[in-house]
């Protein structure tokens, strides 16, 4: 595999499950799209299948999950499958889903990589375009930070501290290479504390959730029964949630993110102000030296 050429699957795929937020069973095909397309889902349960791209714009709910769509037609919890893409070097696909939620399994991303491996990875014709952080750029918002830095790869730095026995501070670095997501990531599940389930299932989300698509704890422990996958699987989860989000720029990422206690709230804030450009956006050419590189990229100030 080349990564100056764009890809997609070589075959659909298709797989089903449970929404975590609405609860319902959905059925979900991965179909090979062309170049330039992009990954879009397309909701075959409603009149005319309208297909929603998944892009920054299109974001129109970032509450414990994120959702994309337009005029009351969405398609939520989009994250893991749009990391799960990333992480795998898919550039190009149709997500055809019936119903409003991708499927949760088992909290991670595992599945989804397990289902595009499935489908195969295929080389393309077209050039691959890279977005470039060409210089820092910070979001912040009370203790919460993102800071992006100019680098010759995609590389994520998440840190995160919650008042639980069983989490505390976790740090995390890691880098995008050929087996670096599926090895390091894909795996670790999202989580939740037991004092917000009630509460969180009072304003109609987690309706589908379970401890078999998510780590839980109560006060002191963690209840599922095999405890945890990494040590620092809270932390692994939240750059997998990152790497999720920033798919929604639409092109791969070269640049640093240093991030510090966040979410897809502020993942979602500093994605617009980054593509925003803070009225200092450009289209550049890039530095020869950057690796993986094509000519006539798309580089953002
Ligand atoms: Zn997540």
């Amino acid at each position: 595999m080349t990564h100056h050429k764009q890809h997609t699957i070589g075959q659909s795929v298709w797989c089903s499950g449970v929404g975590l937020h609405s609860g319902l069973k959905v059925s979900l095909v991965l179909k090979p799209a062309p170049a330039d397309h992009g990954i879009r889902f397309r909701r075959t349960d409603l009149p005319g299948n309208p297909t929603i791209c998944a892009h920054y714009d299109n974001v129109i709910d970032t509450f414990q999950a994120t959702t994309i769509g337009s005029a009351g037609i969405g398609v939520s919890t989009v994250e893991h499958l749009m990391a799960a893409l990333y992480g795998c070097g898919v550039d190009n696909a149709l997500v055809e889903l019936n119903g409003p939620e991708a499927p949760i399994f088992d909290g991670s991303a595992a599945p989804y990589v397990k289902l595009i491996r499935k489908a195969a990875i295929v080389e393309q014709t077209g050039a691959r375009r890279y977005l470039t952080i060409r210089r820092p750029f910070v979001v912040e918002e009370g203790d919460s930070s993102i800071i992006a830095t100019p680098a010759d790869q995609f590389q994520v730095h998440y840190e995160i501290e919650f008042p639980h026995p069983r989490v505390g501070k976790q740090e995390y670095s890691w880098e995008l290479t050929n087996t670096s997501f599926s090895r390091e990531i894909a795996k670790a599940r999202t989580f939740g504390f037991l004092k917000d389930v009630q509460r969180l299932q009072q304003m109609g989300l987690i309706r589908g959730g379970s401890l078999s698509n998510a780590v839980v704890f109560d006060e002191n422990e963690v209840l599922n029964v095999n405890g945890f996958r990494y040590s620092d699987e809270c932390v692994r989860h939240k750059i997998l949630d990152f790497i999720g989000d920033l798919a929604l720029t639409g092109l791969p990422v070269l640049g640093k993110f240093e991030i510090r206690k966040a979410g897809h709230t502020l993942h979602s804030r500093f994605l617009a102000e980054l593509m925003a450009g803070k009225g200092y956006a450009a289209q550049t050419p890039v530095a020869a030296s950057a690796p993986y590189i094509p000519s006539g990229l798309y580089a953002i100030a």
